[in-house]
């Protein structure tokens, strides 16, 4: 259902994406994972153009992006296909938490405004934040602000949701409550990408595991593979690092 090939990003003379080639079936759930400065949120951003790609093809459904020929309308067709959850929350601070979804339904979506309410109420009342519907980020905790972020990319209902490293930002104590709502998602079988360090959350929601170094994809495989079994000693190294 969603198709990379040869996804190729460069910062000045550094190449950070090397010619990327992935296949992501619907309702699959991709966990990355790999040493920082590797190209893992770089990955995620160009498949919605916040970073834009020098070369590759995305496709997506019935939509194909080629980087060479990518033009406006098609950037906006996959960014509506696409969702992101941002390690840093990304909350327009001058928003409620309610407008706060509601804006990209409106915006990008074009859904009518009373359509988008609905949509945000009820998105509040599944992620519990209902009775912080009015409230404004800096007035939430850590923990309350991501669950937001959370809850705008599933009001998207996107083909992709992409997420990055959700839980890094977040003091400890929030961490489980994060996870525990991220499990709900995954458990919809949300089709999503994420980029995470939380090796046992990758091992228990991933169908597919993939490890990341210097702009390639070094391994992939189930859980099991990738962790008890890896066939890469650059993985192997790296999770023992980690452990
Ligand atoms: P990861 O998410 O795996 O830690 P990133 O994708 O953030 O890695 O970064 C990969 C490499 O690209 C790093 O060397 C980083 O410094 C570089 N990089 C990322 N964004 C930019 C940018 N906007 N300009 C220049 N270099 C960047
Ligand atoms: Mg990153």
């Amino acid at each position: 259902m969603i198709s990379i090939r040869g996804l190729t990003k460069r910062f000045g003379a550094t190449t950070v994406l090397d010619g990327i080639d992935l296949d992501i079936a619907a309702g699959e759930r991709v966990a990355i994972i790999g040493p920082s400065g590797t190209g893992k949120s770089t990955l995620l951003r160009c498949l919605n153009y916040l970073d834009r790609p020098e070369a590759g093809v995305i496709r997506i459904g019935d939509l194909t992006v080629d980087a060479a020929t990518a033009k406006p309308a098609q950037i906006l067709a996959l960014r509506r296909r696409t969702s992101f959850v941002f390690q840093n929350y990304s909350l327009f601070a001058n928003k409620t938490a309610h407008q706060n979804i509601t804006e990209a339904l409106i915006t990008v979506q074009r859904k009518p405004r009373a359509e988008a309410d609905a949509r945000a109420d009820a998105i509040l009342r599944e992620i519990g934040l209902a009775d912080k519907a009015g409230a404004y980020p800096a007035a939430l905790s850590g923990g309350q602000q991501q669950r937001i972020g959370i809850g705008r990319a599933m009001a998207l209902d996107a083909a992709l949701m992409l997420l990055d490293e959700p839980t890094s930002a977040l003091d400890p104590e929030w961490v489980g409550e994060v996870l525990d709502l991220m499990r709900r998602v995954a458990e919809r079988r949300q089709t999503m990408l994420i980029v995470t360090h939380e090796m046992q959350f990758a091992r228990e929601i991933a169908d597919r595991v993939i490890f990341m170094e210097g702009g390639r994809i070094v391994e992939q495989g189930p859980p099991s593979q990738i962790f008890d079994a890896p066939q890469d000693k650059r993985t192997e190294s790296f999770l023992r690092r980690v452990r």
